[in-house]
């Protein structure tokens, strides 16, 4: 039977109504998936701004396996807002730094506060640094290549004086960030956060000895070559992480992302490289440990 045109268009409407609600709600629970260490969240932006919203984020991340977070910085404000979540709940740790897109506010004040906070010993890594050539000339307030390479230089320095990793954002700058990498000397330790790079940057990093997390893009439905990378990479060069609140995994893209939806990717990253997911898990959560010398939990 064929609708008349007014009914189709209500029948529109009503899908988009329904689609803008899913958008807003978040996914549901997965099943747990112990042992994981979510190693890159943002919590203040989750909502987790006081002890009580922090810990109400890692119960809900705890019920489903993941045991402990580190919380990432990407201004002053936020940095000041991970150090105190990493001070009031032991499941989470921070990393502090200028977010590449704010490189141009770390002035001699900054600076100063950035280099008291790495040395607490509940901070476990410098980042989120790096490059970020997605948004300059979009957004007013976004510093320039300039002003962020010169940012970028400042904390390798600094992750190399306190022995800490160096934790980085790349956003289409792969040949100019490793590149500034290779000019520097690389930190004993790097992370390179939600990796992005083709099989070929997997391989440039895998060889450099870098340590690569896969987000919730690993598991979008167009990620075939990110999947392709996923593939490559050693058992002791990968991490995990939600990005939260952003980059929710398959099949809830474009829904609100917390720690707890963490064991959807690393199901898709056991799917990815045909392994067991509870020996993922096992890899993953070892990993972080390890590389970010976390305690036993
Ligand atoms: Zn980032
Ligand atoms: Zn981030």
């Amino acid at each position: 039977m064929s609708q008349t045109p007014a009914n189709a268009e209500a029948e529109t409407e009503s899908n988009k109504a329904a689609r803008k609600r899913r958008r807003r709600e978040p996914p549901p629970d997965p099943t747990p998936l112990p042992g994981l260490v979510d190693a890159h969240t943002h919590l203040a932006a989750c909502g987790g701004r006081d002890p009580a919203a922090v810990a109400a984020i890692l119960d809900h991340a705890e019920s489903v396996g993941v045991h402990q977070v580190v919380t990432v910085a990407d201004d002053m404000v936020d940095a000041r807002w991970a150090m105190d979540a990493a001070h009031w709940d032991d499941r989470a740790f921070a990393a502090v730094a200028l977010h590449p897109t704010h490189a141009a506010e770390l002035d001699d004040g900054a600076k100063a506060e950035l280099e008291q906070m790495v040395a607490d010993p509940r901070v476990v890594a410098v980042g989120e640094t790096g490059l970020d050539y997605y948004w300059p000339g979009k957004s007013d307030s976004c510093a320039n290549p300039m002003e962020q390479a010169e940012a970028f230089r400042w904390h390798i320095d600094l992750a190399k004086r306190v022995g800490k990793p160096l934790m980085i954002h790349n956003r289409e700058a792969d040949r100019d960030l490793l590149d500034i990498l290779t000019a520097e000397g690389a930190p004993e330790s790097v992370i390179m956060h939600c990796f992005s790079g083709d099989l070929n940057v997997a391989r440039e990093c895998v060889d450099r000895g870098f340590i690569l997390s896969f987000a919730g893009t690993v598991s979008f439905a167009n990620a075939d070559e990110l999947r392709a990378a996923a593939e490559i990479v050693p058992d002791d060069q990968i991490l995990v992480e939600t990005d939260a609140p952003f980059l929710t995994p398959h099949p809830y893209r474009g829904q609100p992302n917390q720690s707890y939806c963490l064991p959807y990717t690393a199901r898709a990253l056991a799917r990815v490289r045909d392994v067991d997911e509870v020996e993922m898990a096992r890899i993953l959560g070892a990993n972080a440990r390890r590389v970010y010398r976390l305690p036993l939990q």
